[in-house]
């Protein structure tokens, strides 16, 4: 009998993504298990049993999730981020976890993007605004998704790209159009600052108050990566200190209510994560975890892995 693959999705994947994973593990010779909208955790304690593999969305695998699954050998965060899974049990426990790394990066750049023109035209409220044309977009971080957005910004809307990535050496950066700056200068010079960082302990509340004052005059920052990477405090400090400032996000911060009684009109929340919420993200993400999957345990593959 083939593997089982259990994919557990609070959020669900649109339909034809999920058909499409369930298609390609089937097709391999694996049993594909769904487990989907579940509300309460032991559920997925349950149905993870005797699950060979297990691929999620935004869904908390920890410790106790990786301990109920028996026969886990393998972990998938269909997506980018992984602040989701608690890789230090996995390593422990000798459970690969990967994730699906680029495949939503398009989807998320477009928000970004589209939060931008938003912020430009004071939220479609009719009241005159700028336009982003020629403007400078300095991108924190400049892995898949900055990429995109900084491609999208220079090609469509021809912005000065200015980007920060400890991991990315200048010349690729120019490769890509873009020109590396430390990240104080970023906040210094751009028009729109917009957060690309994975959640980790280097970058969680790396976006202080100190940064924030240095934003040019009638600046955006744009926040598609997560909210703890904002220091929220810091935040609604310099928000009200600055009236000229915006601040978009697609996840609502804890002081949502503060910075909307503040003022409403120059900040703005998607009421829930969707950045990789396209049906193309879903199926590409989707099936490039399945894959991934397959050639792990055919090749043991593990290209994608982020617990080494
Ligand atoms: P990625 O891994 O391709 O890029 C992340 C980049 O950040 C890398 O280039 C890495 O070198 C860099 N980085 C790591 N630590 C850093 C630091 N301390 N300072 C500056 N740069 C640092 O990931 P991605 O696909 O571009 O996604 C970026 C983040 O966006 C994800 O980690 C995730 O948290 C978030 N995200 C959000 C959504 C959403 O729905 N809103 C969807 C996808 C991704």
């Amino acid at each position: 009998m083939g593997k089982k693959v259990l994919i557990a999705t609070e959020k669900p994947f649109a339909p034809a993504a999920r058909d499409a994973v369930a298609k390609t593990l089937s097709a391999a010779g694996y049993e594909a298990k769904l487990l989907e909208s579940y509300t309460n955790p032991a559920d997925l304690l349950a149905a993870v049993a005797d699950a060979d593999a297990l691929i999620v969305r935004s869904d908390k695998v920890t410790d106790a999730v990786l301990a109920a699954g028996k026969n886990l050998k393998i972990v998938v965060r269909a997506g980018a981020g992984y602040d989701n899974v608690d890789c230090v049990a996995a390593k422990a426990k000798q459970i690969v976890v990967m994730n699906t790394p680029g495949q939503n990066a398009n989807a998320v750049a477009e928000l970004a993007i589209g939060m931008m023109i938003m912020m430009a035209r004071g939220k479609y409220s009719g009241k005159s605004g700028t336009e982003i044309s020629g403007k400078t977009l300095g991108l924190d971080g400049f892995g898949a998704v900055a990429r995109r957005v900084g491609e999208i910004a220079r090609k469509g809307f021809g912005m000065k790209i200015l980007a920060c990535d400890p991991f990315v050496p200048a010349a690729k950066m120019k490769e890509a159009g873009a020109e590396a700056a430390p990240l104080p200068a970023i906040f210094e010079k751009s028009d729109y600052v917009s957060l690309h960082v994975p959640l980790v302990k280097e970058t969680e509340r790396s976006i202080t108050y100190d940064l924030m004052k240095r934003m040019k005059k009638n600046a955006a920052l744009i926040n598609t990566a997560r909210a703890e990477v904002v220091d929220e405090a810091g935040l609604l400090k310099i928000y009200a200190e600055r009236p000229d400032i915006k601040y978009a996000s697609d996840i609502t911060p804890a002081n949502q209510k503060e910075m909307v009684a503040c003022d409403g009109n120059r900040c703005f929340f998607t009421p829930k994560k969707m950045g990789a919420q396209t049906s193309e993200a879903n199926f590409n993400a989707g099936v490039a975890a399945a894959k991934q999957i397959i050639a792990f345990f055919e090749k043991g593959d593990v290209t994608y892995q982020v617990n080494k």
